[in-house]
């Protein structure tokens, strides 16, 4: 008799589940819009220099392959923090801010659904909808209960701030309510300044706990711009969370390195807090590894290896934005019936095309291009070599 054939097989990721399909696909001309992951502009993801270069001097000077402490490796918890809330910020200076490095920003999220689960009186956590759809599955897992609130306007192709609002006066002091730091996912749309502001102060009346997912630093308008809402936050808030990674903007998929942080009212409430989240990860997988955290730390602490890399951020950045407006253009230019002018709009990888799951499974089945049925297409994706027949084929099942 055996214990495990009455488990059905689970579902396939959304996104993942793609990237195996794309994998699989035999048609030469496929191209792939799914997974969030950059490619320049030959179709590749390629190691950033700088990280390149602080490898090959930790594999000099390295000498043990002993343990890290639960927390990780503590310079890199001080670059992150300065990243995160800009160098000698008050929360850093007062000493209120502690960070975990983590399994990425998806083990940031998972340690700051179990803390707030365990040690916090929090009875929702709200997610904008649409989503990514692990946010829900995160939450899901350590069983706290979601809350949706309205993100995005069809009609308008924009923010849908009225409604966004209107669901959020729900929230109840202690709720948890989840933002996108920047370069929402998946609509690639993001508060104006002035909307940071009013949410911010939204949140301190009504004594939220926030918690940003902060993936794509840097990818919207710059490391400094892309931090406003989380600094508008900081300022007015004496408690909040942060998931931060550093996938995407360092290029570091395969090494897992993310960090988690914890703001609390004074040092003290701080350090105990943190004895908590310590507790949560030694269960969870002890320690984190060393290599990829390592190479961050290498280069922020290097002011030539951060300038190189601030640079190579910035031509990432800008390859999406050249991208985006050639896309539009094309597709004017091949007689598109609709208006795409709002993805140029757009901050990110993402961009949220308007295409309905129909057209979206036409493009596989038609092209071999591959997007993710929500319309979601990651503009990353498309090159000079691919461009003309992206176009070709969306003009044709518009
Ligand atoms: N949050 C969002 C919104 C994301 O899009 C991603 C990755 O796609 C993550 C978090 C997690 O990133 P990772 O765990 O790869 O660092």
């Amino acid at each position: 008799m055996s214990l495990f054939n009455h488990i059905q097989a689970a579902p396939a990721d959304p996104i993942l589940g793609l990237g195996e399909a794309f994998k699989a696909e035999l048609r030469p001309e496929k191209i792939n819009l799914g997974i969030g992951v950059y490619k320049d502009a030959n179709g590749q993801t390629p190691i950033v220099q700088a990280v390149k270069e602080a490898e090959k001097r930790l594999l000099a000077k390295e000498n043990t392959k002993n343990y890290l402490t639960i927390d990780g490796i503590s310079e890199f918890n001080i670059h992150t923090q300065a990243l995160l809330f800009g160098e000698n910020a008050q929360v850093i200076t007062q000493k209120r801010a502690k960070t975990a490095q983590s399994l990425g920003g998806t083990g940031a999220l998972r340690i700051a659904a179990e803390f707030i689960k365990r040690h916090t009186t929090a009875q929702n956590v709200w997610i904008s909808t649409p989503t990514w759809p692990n946010h829900n599955a995160i939450f899901n897992a350590v069983g706290i209960t979601i809350k949706e609130y309205r993100y995005y306007n069809k009609e308008t192709k924009s923010l849908d701030w009225n409604n966004l609002i209107a669901d959020l006066a729900h929230a109840e002091k202690g709720d948890v309510v989840l933002l996108h730091g920047c370069c929402h996912n998946p609509t690639g749309i993001d508060p104006t300044p002035e909307q940071w502001e009013t949410l911010a102060k939204m949140s301190a009346e009504k004594g939220w706990l926030p918690l940003f997912d902060f993936a794509y630093q840097g990818f919207a308008n710059g490391l400094e711009e892309d931090a406003f809402g989380l600094r508008t936050f900081a300022k007015n808030h004496t408690e909040l969370l942060v998931a931060s990674s550093f996938s995407k903007n360092f290029g570091l998929y395969n090494e897992r390195v993310g960090a988690f942080t914890l703001v609390a009212e004074n040092e003290n409430v701080a350090n105990n807090a943190f004895s908590q989240v310590k507790s949560i990860i030694r269960v969870l997988y002890s320690n984190p590894s060393s290599h990829g955290a390592s190479a961050v730390a290498t280069v922020l602490a290097d002011n030539e290896l951060k300038a190189n890399w601030i640079a190579e951020l910035a031509e990432m950045r800008n390859r999406i934005k050249q991208m985006r407006a050639k896309f539009v253009e094309l597709l004017k230019q091949k007689g598109a019936t609709q208006n795409f002018d709002f993805i140029i709009e757009q901050n990110g990888m993402f961009s949220f095309s308007g295409l309905t799951p129909e057209q979206v499974d036409r493009l596989r089945d038609e092209f071999a291009i591959y997007a993710v049925r929500s319309g979601r297409i990651n503009v990353a994706g498309i090159t000079e070599a691919n461009i003309n027949a992206l176009c070709d084929a969306i003009v044709k099942v518009l």
